[in-house]
This record gives structure tokens, C-alpha cells and sequence, in this order.
């Protein structure tokens, strides 16, 4: 054995040695520098040894074999020359490259995630053994932080697996399973758990007989095998597809792409250099910073607890309640019923309890090859659901979510009926958009047990979940509620109690903004492509006829009423609902959807007779005025928000709004992408808007930023 921090070597037979990759006190392996500087030493030395006949690569801990690169690494890099980038992807590589080049056969033996830079390390060696289990894949995240693998990784995959595949993984960033990766070609074979380290010891023994790896070592290092016309067909299809997936927006899909295209007829060393090369160009870009500041956002979530005492264990939850089968109370249960919890559902009107049994099933039969409901799987989650019309059989739910109609009466009334049949450690939680839990916690027995549990609609599509403090709520209940929001595959964020909470408020004043829009003159289509510009999934206008006019109407005078100096209460929405022109659901709002392609709406004349007599002046817009008009009032609210102390974070704000509002991961977070326009200049856009009032002043928070030039937060 030889000392090293993350590498140990040990020798697995005689003749076969084994690098075992496990660094102390982590959970998962990463590939930094120092780990890096191992390897080559480790190289180094069995290089010169003539009593090898092959090496094998592994992990020490169980269920991840190496995780990727050292973002942290990347992150303090981010100002690099281009030279300097260039000059660490060809040492990666180049290191990783030696693996096909050592004097015996090189076997990796993987077992769970082997991702980015240690799929590239896999890639690199002769072979790869992988063990039968959920937790293996391979796979090339990269381009999710706007880079693409570039230790060999575009130069590897075509080389083995063929051109096809290799866009298909490293374009999209999805892993591939066992099953996927062994038709690519991705690996050899697949094995029981337990058997890993004797079949690549088996696979030494074949290909010391064979000497197949001398073969492939020769193929693989040469250019791609394949014609003209089957390169161009792929290449222009690919494109095509990848641009209309990223909309132009995310640039290292199609770079990656590209760089692969590009160096078909190249032999692996130049194919390298070119990827190098291509890496120049992704690595620091601003899109580049604001994907690695998601990355850290959401690793952050997922090591937030919720509560910041860590003595406060959350309880278990093993069965769930749902009060309501509507929208929002099918989609709860069945993202319960889908892990495998059982789920308690009941609804006032039989006929929408059975409504909401059938969208559940049908939700967790979906299968994805299928494009629609598995009868077999329905059958087999059919037992988790119990529909029934008793308070009584809630008696042993962990968790109770009510999700009724919003009106705090009924809310209450079901508790004062509910909350005595519960065991007292159960929680009781609400489902509400706008009713503070302040208020529906008045009359409760045990105001510490319960809290808003806030799911975004779809819920199966939706990641975000804002669990509410109550004034009362317990430690122990927000650390269930966040424990529970994790194991059903949510991102959850604890919040204060307040008006809308967190993402509804920062959604008001982008709202209202493009409502005061259209009276000053720009048109739907102007105020939609301008918010779709800036990156978000839809325009405010469409988003109107998502969530329904009438719906819009009564949160809006909630928050007006919360903040009258600065909501206008725009004639426009009343109007709409007046006309009975409720958006989606009505079938018509601002768009019509009778008729449209699969429920999309298309532009509407009539509407026009609605805003036309309300329209005060005919000011003409650029897209930045109107992207200006919409999110900078935004990042107002950010600010009072903050002032208030509704998040714990202020990065809180940044993955509330990705993952509850589709917010433009390439923009890094609203706050952000503040942070990169900096106080004094968001000052200094705000001017013109003036005339609007207090809705578009600078508040004493962003002027304090702005006199100290101080960031929402510090970046990595
Ligand atoms: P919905 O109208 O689709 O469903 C509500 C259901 O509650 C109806 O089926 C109704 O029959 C039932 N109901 C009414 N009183 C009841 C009672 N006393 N006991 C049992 N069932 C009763 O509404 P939804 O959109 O699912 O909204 C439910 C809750 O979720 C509301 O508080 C809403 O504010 C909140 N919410 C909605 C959305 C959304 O986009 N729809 C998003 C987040 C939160």
C-alpha cells in the first residue's frame, strides 16, 4: 500500500494492481487538482513496473465511483486566460490519456455515479466493468454548467461508443443507466454488486489472452468511422434539435456538438487539441458563472435542513393525508404515492374525489417509453390510495395537507374538525397561495404542529416547495415539512409568513408591470417576447391565462391590500373577468384557445376591445425598456423582501424563482443577475422609470448596496 490522500494502490492479484479512489470524510469523490497530481504519481510509478499485467481503477466508496471535476476549482478559475484554459484541459487529458497508453491493460470498475471527469478518467481506460444497480450511470453533465467534457471526453465517447451516442449523452447532459450504456457501447460488462472486483480481475485475465484492448487502443485513437454523408445528415439533425431545445440561449450543447463534428476526421491527439481549443470559448462566459451559480444554489439546498439548530431531528413521515382532490391535491398525493407513500384523499364532492383518483393513477402509471398510463404499474400503486369520505381514517397520517378551495373559512372549519382525530405528533399543513398562516392558525390546538406546505402547479413538473413558518410553527415541524419535500424529490425552501410569500410576491410586481404596459401602450406581443428574450419560459401575459384571470384578481387585491402604496390595481383584470374571459380554462383570455394546436393559444382581435378603452397613452417600447419595466421592480421587491426577513438566504430567492417560476437558469438567479448589473447601475436604470411612484424608487437597501458597492451575496 502507498500513502496518498484520496489514492490508495493496492494489488488485487500478483500481477494486477487496483487504484482505489476514496477521499477521507466525503461522500462522493471529486477529481481536483491535488487528486490529479495522485493519479499522475501513481502513473508514474506502476509505469515503470515489469510485473503488471493490468490496473484497475475503482472506488472505496459504495454506490459513487467519481462524481466529476472540482467545481469549486472551476470556480475560483473563472478569470483564466484563454492559454491558461487550454493548458488544463490538455493536462487533464493528457493524464487521463495515459491510461490507454500504459504498458498492461487498464480496467475501470464502476459502481454508481461516474460522472463528468470521472466518466472521461472511465472512458480513458481500456475497459469498463459496471455494477447492476440503480445508482450506475454515466454520464457528462457538463453542459449543464455550460461547458462540455473537455478531458477527452468528446474525443473518447465518438471514439467508442460512436458519433450518435456521443451527442446524445454529452449534448443533452442526461446519464445513461447500465442497460443504455452497455448498447452504446459504453461499457463491457455488467455485474452483481458483489462481484465487480473479480470480474475486472476476469477482464484482465481475457484480455492479457486476447490482447483485444491493443486492437481498440489503435481504433480509437484514430479518426471516426463514418461517411460523408452520414457525418453531414448528423450533424445538420443534431443542430436542429439542439437549437430548438436551447433556444440559442445556452451555448455548449452545440458546441459540443461542433467540436465533435469537427474533429471526425481528426486522430485522437488533434481531436484534443481542438477540444481544448473549443473550451476557450464556454469557460468563464457569463453563461458559464450563472449555471455554476446554480449548481452551488442547489447544492446548498440540498444540504439545508430548514432549521438551523442541529440538534432538531425531523420526524418520519409514513403516510400522508390529502384534503382535496382537486388540481393541486391529486398532484400532492401523487407525488406521495409515487415514492411508494400511502395516501390518505378525500374531497367534498364525490364526483371530483373520483376525478382526483383517477388523475393520481393515471400520474403515476406514466411511462415514459409508453407516452402514457402503465395498467401494470397503475395496479401495482392502486393499493397505496385510499379514497374515502371519513375523518376518521386520517387518524394515522404522519402528515395532513389540506389543499381546498382557498377561502380560510372552510380551511379553518376542516381543521377545528380534523386536528382532534390527529396523533399528536402529526402535522398539519397547508396548501395555500395567499392566506397567511398566521391567521388559519388561530384556532388550532397545536398552532406549533402545523405550517404551509406550498407546492407550484403542476406539481409533478414543478420542483419548488415553500414551506411556511407560522409564528408558532415549531422547528421540529419546518424540519419534517423540508425532510418530507426532499424524500418526495423537491427542492424545499423555509419562508416567513407574509402576503404571498415568497415567490408570489416577487411574482406581483412583474405581473401588475406588464399589466400597466399594455395601458401605456405596448402591445401583448411586445410584452411577451420581451420577458421570453430575457429567458422565461413564457410571457406575464400567457402566464395570466395559465393561472386564470379571476384567480390573478383575487391574489392581486390580496397583495394590494398587504401593500397598497405600491400595487395599482389595474381596470384590465376585472374587465377580462367580466367578459368571461378567464384565460385557459374559459378558453379564451388574452389568447384564444379553441381550437389551437394542442391547447396553445393563438393572438385574439377581440381581446383588444377590452384594453383599447382602457389604454392611457401610446408610448412606443424597446425590449430593454420592457424587460427593464418588468424586472427591475422585481429586484425592489427582492429587497424588502430581504429587509423583512421572509428567506433565511438571499439565495433563497434566486432558486425560489428557477425552480418555482422557470426564472432563466443561464441569468444565475434573479439576484444574480443583479449582482452582475451591480446597485448603482440598477439605480441608475430605474430613473427614467420615475414617474411611476413608489413602486420603482430605489428602496434603502438598494441605495446602501450602492453606496458601499456591496453584492446581494458573494458568488463562488
Ligand atoms: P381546486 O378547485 O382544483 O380543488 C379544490 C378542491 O377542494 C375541490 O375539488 C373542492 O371540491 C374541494 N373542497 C372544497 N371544500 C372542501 C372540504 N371542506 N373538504 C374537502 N374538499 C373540499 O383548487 P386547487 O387549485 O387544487 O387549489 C387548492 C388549494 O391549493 C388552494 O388553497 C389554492 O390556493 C392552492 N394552490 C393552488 C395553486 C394552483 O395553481 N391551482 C397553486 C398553489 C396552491
Amino acid at each position: 500500500m502507498s500513502e496518498g490522500k484520496t489514492i490508495t494502490q493496492s494489488m488485487a492479484a500478483p500481477d494486477i494492481a487496483v487504484l482505489t479512489f476514496d477521499t477521507p470524510g466525503k461522500g462522493a469523490n471529486v477529481l481536483s487538482q491535488p487528486v490529479l497530481q495522485e493519479l499522475a504519481a501513481h502513473l508514474d510509478e506502476l509505469e515503470k513496473r515489469d510485473d503488471i499485467a493490468g490496473l484497475i481503477i475503482r472506488s472505496g466508496k459504495p454506490g459513487a465511483f467519481i462524481a466529476g471535476a472540482d467545481i469549486r476549482e472551476f470556480a475560483a478559475a473563472r478569470d483564466i486566460t484563454k492559454e491558461q484554459i487550454i493548458e488544463m484541459c490538455a493536462g487533464g487529458r493528457k493524464l487521463f490519456m495515459r491510461l490507454a497508453q500504459m504498458p498492461f491493460v487498464t480496467v475501470a470498475a464502476i459502481d454508481g455515479t461516474c460522472l463528468g471527469g470521472g466518466a472521461e478518467l472511465a472512458l480513458w481506460c481500456d475497459r469498463r466493468v459496471v455494477t447492476r444497480d440503480r445508482k450506475t450511470q454515466i454520464g457528462f453533465p457538463e453542459v449543464k454548467i455550460g461547458i462540455y467534457p473537455a478531458w477527452g471526453g468528446t474525443v473518447r465517447t465518438p471514439r467508442i461508443a460512436g458519433l450518435a451516442n456521443a451527442v446524445e449523452l454529452i449534448s443533452s447532459g442526461e446519464p445513461a443507466d447500465v442497460d443504455k450504456a452497455y448498447k452504446m457501447g459504453l461499457v463491457d460488462d455488467i455485474v452483481a454488486g458483489d462481484r465487480l472486483q473479480e470480474a475486472a480481475v476476469n477482464m484482465v485475465r481475457a484480455e492479457q489472452k486476447t490482447g483485444d484492448y491493443q486492437r481498440d487502443r489503435q481504433r480509437w485513437s484514430g479518426p471516426l468511422s463514418l461517411d460523408d454523408t452520414e457525418l453531414n445528415f448528423l450533424a445538420a439533425t443534431a443542430s436542429a434539435y439542439i437549437q430548438q431545445q436551447t433556444k440559442g440561449q445556452y451555448p455548449a450543447p452545440i458546441a459540443a456538438l461542433n467540436v465533435m463534428v469537427g474533429a471526425a476526421r481528426l486522430d485522437a491527439e488533434a481531436a484534443g487539441d481542438l477540444e481544448s481549443k473549443g473550451m476557450a470559448d464556454l469557460f468563464g462566459t457569463p453563461v458559464n458563472r450563472a449555471l455554476i451559480n446554480v449548481f452551488f444554489l442547489t447544492d446548498h439546498n440540498k444540504k439545508d435542513r430548514g432549521v438551523d439548530d442541529p440538534n432538531v431531528k425531523p420526524r418520519e413521515v409514513k403516510s400522508v393525508g390529502v384534503f382535496g382532490a382537486g388540481i393541486m391535491g391529486s398532484g400532492i398525493a401523487a407525488a406521495a404515492v409515487r415514492r411508494g407513500l400511502p395516501v390518505t384523499i378525500t374531497d367534498a364532492m364525490p364526483e371530483a374525489l373520483q376525478r382526483g383518483v383517477r388523475t393520481i393513477l393515471e400520474e403515476v402509471s406514466y411511462d415514459k417509453t409508453k407516452r402514457g398510463p402503465d395498467p401494470k404499474k397503475a395496479l401495482d400503486r392502486a393499493p397505496l390510495i385510499n379514497a374515502t369520505h371519513a375523518d376518521a381514517e386520517y387518524a394515522d397520517c404522519d402528515l395532513v395537507i389540506e389543499a381546498v378551495v382557498e377561502n380560510p373559512e372552510v380551511k379553518t372549519e376542516l381543521y377545528r374538525r380534523v386536528e382532534p382525530l390527529l396523533s399528536d405528533e402529526a402535522i398539519l399543513a397547508s396548501n395555500t397561495s395567499t392566506i397567511p398562516i398566521a391567521r388559519l392558525a388561530e384556532g388550532l390546538k397545536r398552532p406549533e404542529r402545523f405550517c404551509g406546505i406550498h407546492f407550484f402547479n403542476p406539481v409533478r413538473r414543478m420542483p419548488l416547495v415553500e414551506v411556511i413558518r407560522g409564528p408558532k410553527t415549531s422547528d421540529e415541524t419546518v424540519a419534517t415539512a423540508v425532510a418530507y419535500a426532499k424524500a418526495i424529490g423537491k427542492s424545499p425552501i423555509v419562508v416567513n409568513d407574509g402576503p404571498g410569500f415568497l415567490v408570489n410576491r416577487l411574482l406581483l410586481p412583474y405581473m401588475n408591470e406588464a399589466l400597466e404596459l399594455l395601458l401605456d401602450g405596448a402591445s401583448i406581443e411586445e410584452v411577451d417576447k420581451a420577458a421570453k428574450k430575457f429567458g422565461m419560459p413564457m410571457g406575464p401575459i400567457t402566464l395570466y391565462d395559465v393561472v386564470g384571470m379571476d384567480t390573478a384578481l383575487y391574489a392581486g387585491r390580496v397583495m394590494r391590500d398587504a401593500f397598497p402604496d405600491r400595487c395599482v390595481e389595474s381596470p384590465l383584470l376585472p374587465a377580462m373577468v367580466e367578459a368571461g374571459r378567464l384565460g385557459q380554462k374559459s378558453g379564451v383570455g388574452f389568447f384564444n384557445y379553441k381550437g389551437g394546436k394542442r391547447g396553445k393559444g393563438v393572438p385574439d382581435p377581440t381581446v383588444q376591445e377590452i384594453i383599447k378603452p382602457l389604454v392611457r397613452q401610446q408610448k412606443e417600447f424597446s425590449t430593454e425598456e420592457i424587460q427593464n419595466r418588468l424586472f427591475l421592480p422585481m429586484v425592489l421587491e427582492a429587497t424588502r423582501i430581504l429587509e423583512e426577513k421572509i428567506v433565511r438566504d438571499p439565495r433563497d430567492v434566486d432558486l425560489g424563482l428557477i425552480f418555482g417560476t422557470g426564472f432563466p437558469p443561464f441569468k444565475g438567479g434573479l439576484l444574480f443577475w443583479a449582482d452582475q448589473l451591480g446597485a448603482a447601475k440598477i439605480i441608475e436604470l430605474l430613473k427614467p422609470l420615475e414617474s411611476l411612484g413608489p413602486r420603482a424608487k430605489p428602496t434603502p437597501m438598494l441605495l446602501e448596496m450602492a453606496k458601499q458597492g456591496r453584492p446581494f451575496y458573494d458568488h463562488p
